[in-house]
């Protein structure tokens, strides 16, 4: 049975409760002889702050370092509101993805048949929905010097953003953009504005040549970033993989995840370079926050992160038999109608965080039986 090695960092709020769902999954996994996922849990984020006034120590830095892969549940929460900037929760989730050098950011946006009319689009345009966006993650504009608030003496103030990009950075997320498409419908679309940024024109030449090198099987578009959300709340059927920048992919990305109804069902992926063994570091997170409005009371929706561990699955370990299954069971619960308060419809059980990770763990017990 293949083994792995899956850091655990459940974080604050509903972070531990969802995790524990995951942990449910492995557990089966391994019971049944499909894969051996071996876990180590430790602190981030809140908990990592009261624990030793870090919001992420060296040490579990570290162990993020050495593992196959890390799970992150979510940081944050109003009682750390008065932590000073650099030591609050969502510091750790920042350390941790710059040390890792996840570069790589994947959001799917799928819309479950049962969960259709929970879009704010009518059925036929998100039933069946299929997205990957694709966003680079530790360029752009949000890191680009100078980045500075100045003085200019006459009662003004100038800031200043820089949107830069390097070849290197873009040729690294068009390959894990035009890889993934291979997997998938085998088609991307790069959206930038080059019509009237620098930045763009560099990111359409460059998409464009590593796109000429290697993936003239897949199927390439160029649009503009602009028409792109537009193209996403029209027709989003249109699109398989996005490939976009930081800032663009922030907005196009959760505009697409809302196709999908609630937050409650997002996963992502964060993955790092290649390492010469073709082995990335990554990371694995629900998109969603600490929710502390409903942290304690069995209320979570465990769906985005047991999504983001079949992510892991399928990235990480190179299972995707497994992650295959781990997503048809999650359809296959909301097929049977059960839902979690923040997806309940009239009509339909609704169920605890726990119950929710128990029927998908049956779910696959029903395939393997
Ligand atoms: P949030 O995502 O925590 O919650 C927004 C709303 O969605 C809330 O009403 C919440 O109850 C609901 N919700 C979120 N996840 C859910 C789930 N799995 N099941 C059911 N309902 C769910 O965002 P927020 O309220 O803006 O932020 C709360 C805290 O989380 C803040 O401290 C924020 O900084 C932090 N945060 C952390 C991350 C992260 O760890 N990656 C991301 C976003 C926000």
């Amino acid at each position: 049975m293949a083994s792995f090695n899956l850091l655990l960092l459940p974080g604050d709020g509903i972070g531990p409760e969802v995790m524990a769902e995951v942990e449910r999954v492995v557990a089966w996994l391994k019971q049944n002889g499909i894969c051996d996922v071996e876990t180590e849990t430790d602190l981030v984020g809140g908990c990592a702050y009261d624990d030793h006034g870090e919001a992420v120590s060296d040490a579990t830095i570290e162990k993020a370092l050495k593992a196959d892969a890390v799970m992150l549940g979510a940081v944050g929460g109003p009682k750390w509101d008065g932590v000073a900037f650099d030591k609050r929760p969502e510091a750790g989730l920042l350390r941790l993805r710059k040390d890792l050098n996840l570069f790589a950011n994947l959001r799917p946006a799928i819309c479950y048949p049962a969960l259709a009319d929970a879009s704010s689009l009518k059925r036929d345009i998100v039933e069946g929905l299929d997205i990957m966006i694709v966003r680079e993650l530790t360029g752009g504009v949000y890191f680009g010097e100078p980045k500075a608030i100045t003085e200019l003496g006459n009662g003004q103030k100038r800031a200043v953003d820089t949107q830069v990009y390097d070849t290197f950075e873009i040729e690294r997320i068009a390959h894990v953009a035009f890889d993934l498409a291979r997997k998938r419908r085998n088609l991307v679309h790069s959206a930038e504005k080059r019509n009237v940024m620098v930045s763009g024109v560099l990111w359409n030449e460059v998409v464009n040549e590593v796109h000429a090198a290697d993936y003239s099987d897949v199927e390439l578009q160029h649009i503009l970033a602009d028409a792109c959300a537009m193209q996403l709340v029209r027709a989003p059927k249109q699109f398989d993989v996005i490939l976009t920048d930081n800032l663009f992919g922030d907005m196009l990305s959760d505009q697409a995840a809302m196709l999908t109804g609630s937050l409650g069902m997002l996963p992502s992926a964060s993955l790092g370079p290649e390492d010469a063994d073709g082995k990335r570091r990554a990371m694995y997170e629900p998109v969603h926050g600490s929710a502390p409005d409903i942290a304690g009371n069995g209320l979570a929706n465990p769906i985005a992160t047991i999504a983001s561990f079949a992510m892991a699955l399928r990235y990480s370990f190179d299972q995707a038999d497994a992650a295959d299954r781990l997503e048809a069971a999650i359809a296959g619960v909301l097929d049977a109608d059960l839902r979690t308060a923040d997806i309940m419809q009239e009509g339909k059980s609704q169920v605890s965080t726990a119950a929710m990770g128990e029927a998908i763990v049956a779910e696959m017990q029903k395939s393997e039986s």
